[in-house]
């Protein structure tokens, strides 16, 4: 089967450093493989969403030549199909729902851990949020972050769908990188416990299972995981300043040191990266210098 990878920003805020990288090594690792590298706009959040940080990211992958495959999916132009797959789910009993308000939660103790209370008493109350029945979690093995387990108990039957009518994020996610044929993730190791929820949904879903590379942390010099505010500012565009970022990306990354000479065009760095890339080569942990 080809590879087709992808990378599905949130327009919350402008493509930054930690976003580069994960959009760097997803794609090279794509071209790596011949494969197809897609760009997706996870803008189910809305409040939180905004057009122009959509075009600013789109406009910074360009520039910094990460050119995608494809046209670029948006989550916003997907609900009803998103909302087809919850109501597939519950007619055959894979889904349910769940009229729990936080306060039943909390004082049943199942704010973490869902007890399956809605499904065993059925009612109609509304509103009422859609859970997943997980019956099993998978072990996997991530190509970077290795051996990965967590019981079942341990992810509980989640939500699909908010009891405020939003479609949660694994659905979406799930539903996209399905009908998008994606094969392999390369993602950042925050999204670790999200991938369990994931496979457990594809797996009801009797969808393929897919690759995954989580991608460490970017960690400050004493160990300390950054503050978001480190990676908020928006990455700069000027031409010498988009190569300084690519090979400060790149010797993160474990790829070149920062004595190796580069191609000082973007287009030139980027074939450049896409032929010396080794995704064995990421370090264990990355740190902020
Ligand atoms: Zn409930």
């Amino acid at each position: 089967m080809s590879y087709i990878g992808r990378f599905a920003p949130s327009p919350t805020g402008p493509l930054h450093e930690g976003s580069l990288l994960t959009a760097l090594a997803s794609y090279l690792e794509a071209k790596k493989h011949q494969g197809l590298w897609l760009v997706r706009i996870e803008d189910l959040d809305q409040p939180r969403c905004d057009q122009a940080h959509e075009t600013a990211i789109l406009n910074a992958l360009e520039a910094y030549g990460l050119c995608w495959d494809q046209r670029v999916l948006r989550q916003t132009d997907r609900i009803k199909r998103y909302e087809d797959l919850c109501q597939s789910l519950i007619e055959k009993q894979q889904a349910y729902q769940c009229s729990c308000s936080r306060t039943d939660l909390k004082s049943r103790h199942a704010l973490q851990h869902y007890d399956r209370y809605c499904l065993l008493h059925p009612n109609q109350k509304q509103p009422a949020a859609i859970r997943l029945k997980v019956e099993k979690s998978l072990a996997f093995k991530d190509r970077l972050a290795g051996h990965q387990a967590i019981p079942a108990e341990g992810i509980s039957d989640f939500i699909l769908y908010r009891r405020d009518g939003i479609v949660a994020y694994q659905l979406a996610v799930v539903l996209d990188d399905y009908e998008q044929g994606v094969t392999d993730i390369v993602r950042g190791s925050d999204l670790l416990l999200e991938t369990h929820k994931q496979r457990a949904l594809q797996l009801s879903l009797d969808y393929p299972l897919l690759e995954y590379a989580h991608l460490p942390l970017v960690l400050a010099e004493d160990g300390q995981k950054l503050s978001k505010q480190t990676f908020a500012t928006a990455l700069p565009t000027q031409p010498e300043a988009i190569i300084r970022q690519l090979k400060k990306a790149m010797v993160r990354l474990g790829q070149i040191d920062e004595t190796c000479d580069t191609p000082i065009d973007v287009e030139g760095f980027i074939t450049f990266a896409t032929e010396v890339w080794d995704i064995k080569k990421v370090p264990k942990v990355i740190k902020n210098s």
